[in-house]
């Protein structure tokens, strides 16, 4: 993980319940304030052997607890891509809600896009799927997945999925959270099935529907109970 900042703000529907809004809160931290960690240079860090204490080959997961390109960082944002290209050995992902921001946020040498870097467009209803993945679709990005979680409705994704690396579809997390539907994740695993696009079932949602009838989970079982369906592509 590298979060060269912390804070958020709810963009759409699917930020409703957002885990992060949450856990401030319990903590009385005020998530609309964006500031910088200090884990800003994480990428660079060495230790006292000058050896970069992130070892080369990792994943690192880029702003999962914000977003990488939500507009108070953008001043902060170009030391990231120069971080991120000194450290080609390894590979960042981040997700965002707000990719009509990428073309205003990318370096001036990104071109077709750095090999070592996939970017997650995530959507939630079709309305936002219809919005952010046209956009997505035409972007010079050499790794792209597209993140549908929380998924609050059935989404078709057939027009978006070319040169598409993975799609994820997972439900959402909360006492009130809005069901998943099981026949909505296999109907977009069977749109991945159809373009030779991977496919992952990463999380039920804490309301469930399954052949018609309502579950409700908990929260640890979530992950486990979607592993157990065994249906990634
Ligand atoms: S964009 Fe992500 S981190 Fe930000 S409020 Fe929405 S769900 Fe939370």
């Amino acid at each position: 993980m590298w979060s060269p900042w912390r804070g958020c703000h709810k963009y759409s529907e699917g930020c409703r319940y957002c885990y992060i809004h949450k856990g401030d809160s319990r903590r009385g931290v005020d998530t609309g304030k964006i500031i910088k960690t200090d884990n800003f240079y994480a990428p660079v860090a060495k230790n006292k052997l000058g050896v970069y204490k992130m070892k080369s080959g990792q994943v690192v997961y880029l702003c999962f607890s914000t977003d990488f390109l939500i507009e108070e960082a953008d001043a902060w944002r170009s030391e990231c891509w120069q971080m991120i290209r000194e450290r080609s050995d390894l590979h960042f992902i981040f997700l965002t809600k707000r990719i009509e921001r990428f073309p205003d946020c990318i370096p001036d040498d990104w071109n077709d896009g750095y090999e070592n870097v996939t970017v997650g467009c995530t959507i939630e209803n079709q309305d936002r799927a219809d919005y952010r993945l046209s956009i997505f679709r035409e972007l010079p990005v050499k790794h792209k997945n597209i993140i549908c979680q929380p998924l609050i409705e059935r989404v078709d994704l057939e027009p978006y999925l070319e040169d598409v690396e993975l799609v994820v579809v997972g439900g959402e997390s909360d006492k009130m959270a809005r069901p998943l539907d099981y026949g909505w994740v296999l109907d977009i695993r069977e749109q991945c099935i159809a373009h030779n696009v991977h496919f992952e079932f990463r999380q039920c949602g804490t309301h469930f529907i399954k052949d018609g009838k309502n579950y409700t989970l908990n929260v640890r079982d979530l992950c486990s109970q979607a592993k157990k369906a065994n249906i990634n592509f």
